[in-house]
């Protein structure tokens, strides 16, 4: 058995690399870099950068790169060789500490929502230390954050550490009032857990919805979907387990604490997930989880599948956020501890986090939104687009005793003073835990559930991350004011608990009447993105990202802009799709098929004469009728397209047609040609079915 420990990190330059390999001066300035964010010397930043060379060159580097996340939501790179030439002809491996620290990239092919303006295409990359380098394919990768020109964010892991400094600023305050002289910074954690499918390589490859769009546009259900269970946790089949093995290996050598692995409700999906960490740290590795994920099923015969929804009527596929706030000593602050003041510290971290759900419930929503995480949320699926939290039983009534001045325990008459009396235990992971929930307490950490498997993990962590700061903000100035802090504390933590409980919800949140007892409540129900990317712009969040330096105005405009027109693409690219597969496919090899039954009515009716042809005759009417319509409704949504490029300026009206009028055309079109595939004969159908996509991997 080979040593995991030696594969694990293998390809990343990690602390213990950098103790290694870097002598003492240099290594201890770095790690005050990362711990610090102090800023490193270029002198310093040489050295590193040689050492680092060195190491990726001995472990089959050519070329470096600086590897960031622009706003494609995906990552992206440009690779530069070690080689540089020198006089006498020859060639040297050099890499500077420039190189290092900061690089060009040229910004105009990406995303920036109007925040480089044309003239000026130039971006910058610069380095985030506190994600260690890698080596990829031969490349050493360096994670960089990306920039316009004028220092405007034009990626995922600005904003990110942007609002990792915000929560440590406001936590720090409010740790300090609690004591903890030893803590000197904060950070939050996160695991991701990540679904995804599997589907056959050959298959995958016949149907241009899946090649174009990442999702089957058209598919009738199979006999057999989910609705046995069997899948759920069932055996891995050999392809898949090879699959995941190589997957776990790769992702050790980069770091990744790859941990469980599982199938998941539907046929052919599974999941992963890590062993959590720093929270920007953990997105990258999300990344680079995606990134692989496809990568290895192409060697396995497969396509991984990251779309949100891939097949109408089956579970689609989400990624699960846990989140916590952890102090550089160790302590988890969403952990209830032991001792009256742990628990005094844990309560008003819960709080810190009810309010800013309750407050931001419309950010959070926005946070996770895009034109596939639709089909999940607020459409038939889990979870609802309804924004509560799911707490448990049990802490709801210690909540609940705290807000009424009442005690806990029957048994006991004390009240409960926070700070002064000891919560009762309550189970850290309860086996029933509310899996409708989108955001529920496990104990000892959140699990915001509600975010797409496709989308990068950092801008519903922007939003945790700034939300929960704010929140502390106030509870600062608050206790920092206070004469009497244990008085002040528990009025606080009570008057919170009263403000906000309406954010907590215990029951089943797929039940019609949760949308009715939520919109009694005053929460938000935003189902779809052009529903709830106005947030994006509106002015109290525009306040809270400004006040808290995540984001300055122009790049809320420019990220809600981008959104918005991400959208209209997305849809407008899956509308071309089915244009294109029912006139080139669908429509000619139906249209075949009725013709085949016509010839066999003539023969039949030549050669026997006055035989029954019930079956062709009945099949001929039908399938002749859902083929005259669905071509008319193909000219119709070709029509639709048409106009919208007239139709207007505005990028919300722009998103808000193709919601509103290209989306119900594209369903009518796709409920015509499932109805004919129902009909045909399967040796026309021109492509792989639901069946063969679902349980083609054997
Ligand atoms: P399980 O669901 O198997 O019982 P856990 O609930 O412990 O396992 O963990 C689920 C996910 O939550 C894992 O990715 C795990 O690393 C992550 N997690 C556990 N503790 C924390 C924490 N303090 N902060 C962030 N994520 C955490
Ligand atoms: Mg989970």
């Amino acid at each position: 058995m080979e040593d995991l420990s030696a594969i694990f990190g293998k390809n990343v330059f990690n602390e213990s690399r950098m103790k290694e390999r870097l002598p003492k001066e240099a290594y201890l300035a770095l790690q005050k870099t990362i711990r610090d964010g102090k800023h490193l010397d270029i002198n310093i930043a040489n050295v590193v950068a040689s050492a680092m060379k060195d190491w990726a060159i001995e472990n089959g580097a050519t070329h470096f790169t600086h590897w960031f996340q622009p706003m494609t939501g995906i990552t992206a790179e440009k690779h530069d060789s070690f080689i540089s030439p020198i006089d006498d002809g020859n060639i040297i491996m050099d890499f500077s500490g420039k190189e290092l620290v900061q690089g060009e990239s040229d910004a105009s092919s990406f995303p920036s929502g109007g925040l480089r303006a044309t003239f000026e295409a130039r971006g910058y990359t610069a380095w985030d230390p506190t994600s260690f380098a890698f080596i990829k394919n031969n490349v050493l990768c360096i994670p960089t954050a990306f920039c316009s020109y004028g220092g405007e964010a034009l990626d995922k892991k600005t904003p990110l550490l942007r609002s990792m400094e915000a929560i440590n600023r406001q936590a720090m305050r409010v740790i300090k009032l609690f004591g903890n002289e030893d803590v000197t910074s904060v950070k939050t954690t996160v695991g991701a857990e990540q679904e995804y499918f599997l589907v056959d390589r050959d298959m995958y490859d016949k149907r241009p919805d899946l090649l174009f769009t990442g999702r089957t546009l058209y598919g009738s259900m199979p006999p057999k979907g989910q609705e046995l269970d069997d899948h759920y946790f069932g055996t891995i089949k050999s392809k898949v387990k090879m699959f995941m093995d190589e997957l776990n290996r790769e992702l050790w050598k980069l770091g990744v604490f790859a941990k469980t692995e599982h199938n998941e409700v539907a046929p052919a999906q599974h999941e992963l997930a890590p062993v959590f960490t720093t929270t920007n740290i953990a997105a990258d590795h999300n990344q680079l989880t995606m990134e692989l994920m496809q990568r290895i099923a192409k060697k396995h015969g497969m396509v991984c599948l990251l779309h949100e929804k891939p097949f109408e009527g089956v579970n689609g596929s989400g990624k699960h956020n846990n989140w916590s706030i952890c102090t550089n000593t160790g302590k988890n602050l969403l952990d209830p501890g032991a001792t009256p003041h742990e628990n005094a510290q844990f309560l008003l971290f819960l709080c810190s986090v009810i309010k800013a759900v309750d407050d931001y419930q419309d950010m959070l929503r926005v946070s996770v939104t895009s034109a596939g995480n639709d089909h999940r949320l607020g459409a038939n699926e889990a979870p609802p687009a309804i924004i509560s939290i799911f707490l448990g039983e049990e802490l709801t009534e210690i909540l609940e005793a705290i807000e009424n001045d009442e005690g806990y325990d029957t048994k006991e008459k004390t009240v409960m003073r926070v700070g002064v009396h000891v919560l009762p235990k309550f189970p850290k992971d309860t086996t029933d835990r509310n899996r409708t929930s989108p955001f529920a307490f496990t104990g000892n950490k959140f699990e915001f559930r509600a975010l797409g498997s496709s989308a990068s993990i950092s801008g519903p962590n922007v939003v945790l991350n700034t939300t929960v700061a704010e929140s502390l903000k106030q509870f600062a100035d608050e206790l920092e004011n206070a004469d009497d802090f244990d008085a002040t504390l528990h009025n606080l933590i009570q008057r919170t608990i009263k403000e906000h409980k309406r954010i907590i919800f215990g029951g089943n949140g797929y039940d019609d009447n949760w949308i009715a007892e939520a919109e009694k409540r005053g929460l938000l129900n935003l189902r779809t993105t052009p529903d709830c990317l106005p947030c994006y712009i509106s002015e109290k969040n525009i306040r809270l990202f400004t006040e808290h330096k995540v984001f300055n105005e122009a790049e809320m405009r420019a990220r809600y802009e981008i959104h918005l027109d991400n959208y209209a693409k997305t849809i407008n690219i899956e509308a071309l799709t089915m244009i294109d597969m029912a006139k080139r496919d669908i429509l000619p090899k139906v249209s075949a098929f009725v013709k085949k039954l016509s010839d066999t009515v003539i023969s039949k009716t030549t050669a026997i004469g006055g035989i029954d042809c019930t079956y062709e005759e009945s099949v001929i009417k039908e399938l002749n009728g859902l083929l005259n319509k669905a071509f008319g409704k193909t000219e119709e949504l070709e029509n639709c397209l048409k106009s919208v490029k007239k139709s207007s300026e505005c990028a919300h009206e722009v998103a808000e047609y193709y919601k509103d009028i290209v989306i119900p055309e594209m369903e009518e079109l796709r409920n015509l040609v499932d109805n004919m595939e129902i009909l045909t004969d399967s040796d026309y159908w021109p492509y792989p079915t639901y069946a063969d996509l679902l349980f083609g991997v054997r």
